[in-house]
């Protein structure tokens, strides 16, 4: 579709943002369904969050995406904040309403995208979260948005691991979380079907990195899932070996998809041709 004189815009701030594979899974989108819209990548630095919002609101913007390092700093500058945002404490998708700037966050909807598609009782999973870190607030939301029993989040900092289950306070995920020192990790592997890692142990270049050794998954229950939320590498060491001893291997790619259709989704107020995204992903990863 070329540029006209009505094309509206979208886009994705960042800083750096010149690394998102956003604009190419929008653009595809957008081309599939024939709309006079463009998706651009907005490099914005910190100090110029607010100048930015500003211009985007004087050129009617339609919407855009959050990528590192905005995703909590906007947060106070917009009209209206979902609260799963407000929960995940961080916003990754912005639309334009009459009132203003609404935030939102459609990382959780990405990350369980993939695990409705399974046939599994939730409220019978008590998931392992591996990493405290942004990710790990999503993969929380997206676990009591399944229905999911106790959460139990390991991280590596007892200080960072009481603050993270502290925030939780006074949202409606409060009470789900538990947490725990990686050293407890071994002996609650065996307790869980759904093990999550949201530590980029494991990533490109270190890809020979697995944040749970091979002995520890070999106590993975039987039909228990391993979810990476790394899409490069894919597979990933952790998935290969938590593979090797019978788990399904969930990468992250689908959840990066999942969360760009959502947000489509709700700038365009239509369905949106997740395939044609995730083909879009696949060619450029
Ligand atoms: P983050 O905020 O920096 O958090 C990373 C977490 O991993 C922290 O809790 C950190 O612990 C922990 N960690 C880091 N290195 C570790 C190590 N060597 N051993 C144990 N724990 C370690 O990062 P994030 O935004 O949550 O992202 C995490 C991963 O998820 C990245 O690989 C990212 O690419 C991926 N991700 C994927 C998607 C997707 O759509 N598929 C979306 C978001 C993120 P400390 O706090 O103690 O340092």
């Amino acid at each position: 579709m070329p540029i006209t004189g009505k094309t509206k815009l979208l886009g994705v701030i960042g800083d750096p943002v010149e690394h998102s594979l956003s604009p190419a899974m929008h653009n595809a989108a957008i081309a599939h369904l024939g709309l006079d819209y463009a998706y651009l990548p907005f490099p914005i630095q910190k100090e110029n969050l607010a100048r930015a919002l500003d211009g985007f609101a004087a050129i009617a913007l339609a919407g855009f995406n959050i990528t590192i390092p905005h995703k909590q700093a906007i947060i106070p500058l917009l009209t209206e904040v979902s609260p799963v945002a407000r929960a995940i404490g961080a916003v990754n998708t912005v639309g334009r309403t009459s009132k203003g700037w609404e935030g939102t966050n459609t990382d959780a909807i990405g990350f369980i995208a993939p695990l409705k598609e399974l046939d599994r009782d939730w409220t019978k999973i008590s998931p392992i979260i591996l990493g405290n870190g942004g990710a790990a607030r999503a993969v929380v939301a997206g676990c009591v948005e399944l229905g999911c029993g106790e959460i139990r989040v390991v991280g590596r900092d007892f200080e960072k691991l009481d603050k993270f289950k502290q925030s939780w306070q006074d949202t409606p995920f409060a009470g789900a979380v538990r947490v725990h020192l990686w050293d407890e990790l071994p002996a609650l592997v065996s307790e869980t079907k759904l093990l999550v890692n949201s530590t980029p142990v494991g990533m490109s270049p270190h890809i020979d990195r697995s944040p749970v050794e091979e002995a520890a998954l070999k106590q993975l229950p039987e039909n228990a899932i391993a979810y990476d939320l790394i899409y490069t590498p894919s597979p990933t060491r952790f998935l290969q070996l938590a593979q090797n001893c019978g788990a399904l291997a969930i990468d992250g790619s689908e959840m990066l998809v999942q969360q760009g259709a959502a947000a489509l989704q709700l700038w365009l107020q239509q369905p949106v041709p997740a395939d044609v995204m995730r083909q879009a992903l696949l060619a450029n990863l």
